[in-house]
């Protein structure tokens, strides 16, 4: 079947698809290893209960790159994928609302195993601490590479950055397309779903509309979703 060990994992280093050096992550990367073809296996299994030919050329290597793509697209499962956060004293007290919009991300509906995918948006009032800009999208991306709801996903994100940055508020939201209602159910395409999570001073409705007129300037006055 061609699923040696580790035949051309990821992609080439510079130095050329060599064996590499046993180092620490090998134990890792063995691990991953069984449970990539144990997916492979599984989605075989799949294709083959749909009644499609598995001997069929393009066929024939679409468990193993499957399986590829989800240990991707689900990497926000692995502990060690949980994003560290580098923090800096505030030292000019900045107590305004810091943003990071327009963040892209994919993630994969739980109910249904289809992407859903679209823009975050955070904001956060800096306590003591004030946080790294890329941290804030890096905690999308955790919590979107796993099997999510979208309403899980934008409360997972404003919790951890709650707990983490004890900041003045947190502000989390996302707009989705969900492929689950574009491509089949109610066939709706190019419907936005609109989450928001708030903790702290953005549970203030005048708080979270100056946030809100960041992101769309113009439609301040647009309630958030669930509100
Ligand atoms: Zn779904």
């Amino acid at each position: 079947m061609g699923l040696a060990q580790h035949p051309s994992r990821a992609t080439p280093g510079p130095s050329g698809p060599g064996i590499r050096a046993p180092a620490g992550p090998a134990l890792v990367e063995e691990g991953d290893d069984r449970q990539l073809l144990r997916v492979a296996a599984a989605f075989r299994g799949f294709l083959d209960a749909l009644g499609l030919d598995g001997s069929d050329p393009n066929l024939a290597g679409t468990g193993r790159r499957v399986a590829r793509a989800y240990r991707e697209i689900l990497g926000g499962l692995r502990a060690e994928a949980e994003p560290s956060f580098s923090t800096f004293p505030n030292t000019e007290g900045y107590a305004g609302i810091v943003s990071v919009t327009g963040i892209p991300f994919y993630s994969i509906c739980a109910h249904h195993f289809l992407p859903f995918f679209g823009t975050a948006h955070v904001g956060y009032i800096p306590g003591d601490r004030l946080v790294g800009l890329s941290k804030l999208s890096r905690v999308i991306d955790f919590f979107a590479r796993r099997p999510q709801l979208q309403e899980r996903l934008t409360e997972q994100a404003a919790q951890l950055l709650d707990e983490r940055l004890a900041p003045g508020g947190v502000v989390v939201l996302l707009e989705a397309r969900h492929l689950c209602m574009e491509m089949r159910g109610v066939s709706r395409p190019g419907v936005t779903t609109t989450t928001t999570a708030v903790r702290g001073a953005f549970e203030d409705p005048q708080q979270l509309r100056r946030f809100l007129a960041g992101i769309h300037p113009g439609s301040a006055a647009r309630p958030a979703h669930g509100e």
